[in-house]
């Protein structure tokens, strides 16, 4: 299958050359789009969803006739990613003639009033500022064909689900939803409920699975001995462009400078970071000016920096899930990466947690000179890995009774994943989790 098969057009497959062949998602989510079904897709992210999204609406609004209005809207969680998802509307859509803006909070307004003014066929925005720039009468959504709320659960975590309900309240009812969600909440599930018409489901991953063309290890270390460690590790392997890991801002700031006094270019983002300054990091370390990212979770969600060789989880993250998504920043659309966690014996709870639901052993290889006194060769007992048959991410979504869900293809069935509903405070809890966290030198306030 290539893209032309896909029904895409000539100007679009030319300018994704540098693709071979489309990735799982693209293959079925892409024609859906085409045909202005609604559509509800579950996969991670690195699974090449942007341009599943992306391309078949490019090609819409290419063939549509323009309006005063955006008649395509992708809303994402975060500032980098709606940055990203510009970026590649940019290089998807270059042989095409059409208007794009990215709007996002942080930085100043008035140039994106402007951009909006001057008349544009798609909007890239995060809720916040889009709400903003609603209340002022600045974006004008009536004439929306389409929208996609990218990364659905995500923005539920973060707290923007009123925000985007919002937003959707103000849009023509008559659109085209597209859902894209690597879980299923059940506030995103009634979301989707009240919004869509017999959506189209895609899977590509089940959530929870790390992508098979990471390699993963842990390295078993004192907390005290994880940055001489990392130092050591980054000395001798060869870690072209890292992305480093902490739990807290402050942890990120420590490290950042630690390496760059050890002679390592590296930075450090997170969200005490003012936006410029955000964007002017992952810019170097995309460009190689820095080879190294320290970041925390919310930081570096959505990041899409290509060919990063290798992802450090200096401190295991507080929720299994944001493992998954922290590797999933390597192996990016079918690349291969390496994954390396420095686990303390403190963090054996998070590590079997993370194996948990992976359902799968992470190799441990200690590291000469790193050994811990009690046990040189395992951090904790294991637990027999038990085959999880009600593990929340398995659970199918309810049929509606008031309409039916279309399949189309293979392996249609929404089998997403589904945090409790308390997780939507996650963030929160978090923050409690990490003052309360006795390990000393891991306390801080979390991104
Ligand atoms: P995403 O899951 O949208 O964040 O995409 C992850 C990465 O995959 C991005 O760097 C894309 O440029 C890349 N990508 C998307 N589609 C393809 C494809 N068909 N072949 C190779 N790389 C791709």
């Amino acid at each position: 299958m290539d893209f032309t098969e896909l029904g895409l057009r000539p100007e679009i497959v030319r300018a994704i050359a540098g693709y071979a062949t489309p990735t799982s998602i693209q293959e079925k989510a892409i024609p859906v789009v085409l045909q202005r079904r609604d559509l509800i897709a579950c996969a991670q992210t690195g699974t090449g969803k942007t341009a599943a999204f992306l391309l078949p609406i490019l090609q819409q609004l290419s063939i549509g006739r323009p309006s005063l209005g955006p008649r395509a809207l992708v809303i994402t969680p975060t500032r980098e990613l709606a940055a990203q998802i510009g970026d590649m509307t940019k290089r998807y859509g270059k042989h095409l003639n059409l208007r794009s803006a990215v709007v996002f909070g942080g930085v100043g307004i008035e140039p994106q009033k402007r951009k909006l003014a001057g008349g544009l066929d798609l909007l890239i925005a995060t809720p916040g500022r889009l709400l903003d720039l609603i209340s002022r009468k600045q974006a004008s959504l009536n004439h929306i064909r389409t929208i996609v709320l990218d990364e659905a659960d995500r923005m539920l975590d973060m707290g923007f689900l009123p925000d985007v309900r919002r937003i959707l309240s103000v849009m023509p009812k008559k659109r085209q939803n597209l859902f894209f969600s690597a879980t299923m909440p059940d506030e995103i599930e009634s979301l989707i409920r009240r919004t869509s018409r017999e959506p189209v489901m895609v899977e590509v991953a089940r959530r929870a699975t790390p992508v098979s063309s990471v390699t993963q290890v842990v390295h078993p270390v004192q907390t005290d001995r994880k940055k001489a460690l990392l130092k050591a590790i980054l000395k001798n392997r060869n870690m072209h462009r890292t992305l480093v890991f902490t739990r807290t801002k402050a942890r990120a700031n420590q490290l950042a400078k630690a390496l760059q006094t050890s002679g390592h270019d590296a930075t450090a983002i997170h969200s005490d970071k003012s936006q410029n300054a955000r964007m002017r990091a992952l810019a170097h370390f995309r460009d190689g000016k820095f080879d190294i990212l320290i970041a925390t979770d919310i930081a570096a969600r959505g990041l899409d920096v290509e060919a990063i060789s290798h992802v450090v989880n200096f401190e295991l993250p507080d929720t299994p899930e944001d493992y998954i998504h922290r590797i999933g920043r390597t192996a990016r659309a079918g690349g291969s990466g390496n994954a390396i966690s420095l686990v303390s014996p403190q963090e054996h709870k998070k590590l079997a947690a993370i194996e948990r639901l992976s359902k799968q052993s992470i190799k441990q290889e200690p590291v000469p000179g790193f050994l811990i006194a009690t046990d040189a060769s395992k951090i904790e007992p294991r637990r027999k890995l038990k085959r999880q048959t009600t593990t929340p991410s398995r659970r199918k979504l309810k049929r509606p009774k008031d309409s039916s869900f279309s399949r189309n293809g293979e392996r249609q069935t929404l089998r997403a994943g589904r945090k409790n509903s308390h997780q939507s405070k996650r963030t929160g809890s978090r923050q409690e989790r990490s003052f309360r966290d006795p390990h000393g030198p891991q306390s801080g306030s979390p991104d």
